[in-house]
């Protein structure tokens, strides 16, 4: 007998797999001491700091270090991770801002030669982006006026 294969079932257990698989990182935020673990840790292994920068893959950990070694010798400045921003839109009968409770969290946002970045980290190509990522990228930008850099390739 032929054996049936639910497709459903083996997409999403596909997806569950990567997602488990994908590593994440702690990177101390005093000496940026690199910590791979799924839950945050107690204290930094090389220093005892205990207050960490999240990032969910090491292709964000790897592009986390680089912004925190140029903010360090003033090539940008006021380097956050993880900020929310709030989405607002327009009711259209009554012309009011609307807060329909919807924000955009880009991996980093910082200043660059006096210009505002904000940053997210994807993967390598544009069709594999999470469509709830384009979404919130789009609404972002016509927010607020500030396009998102997309970073594909941390070298
Ligand atoms: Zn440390």
């Amino acid at each position: 007998m032929k054996r049936k294969i639910n497709y459903m079932d083996a997409r999403f257990s596909t997806r569950i797999d990567g997602h488990s698989r994908r590593v994440r990182v702690w990177l101390c935020a005093r000496c940026t001491a690199w910590h791979d673990a799924p839950n945050r840790p107690t204290g930094c292994a090389q220093c005892a700091h205990t207050e960490f920068i999240y990032c969910a893959s090491r292709k964000e950990a790897k592009r986390a270090v680089q912004l925190l070694f140029e903010e360090r010798h003033g090539v940008i400045s006021g380097l956050e991770f993880q900020k929310t921003f709030p989405i607002f839109v327009v009711d259209i009968k009554t012309r009011r801002i609307v807060n329909p409770k919807v924000s955009y969290r880009p991996d980093s946002t910082y200043h660059r030669d006096g210009e505002l970045v904000v940053e997210d980290v994807k993967g390598t190509s544009a069709e594999g982006d999470d469509p709830v990522f384009t979404l919130k990228r789009k609404l972002f930008e016509a927010c607020y006026g500030t396009p998102v850099t997309v970073v594909r390739k941390v070298t």
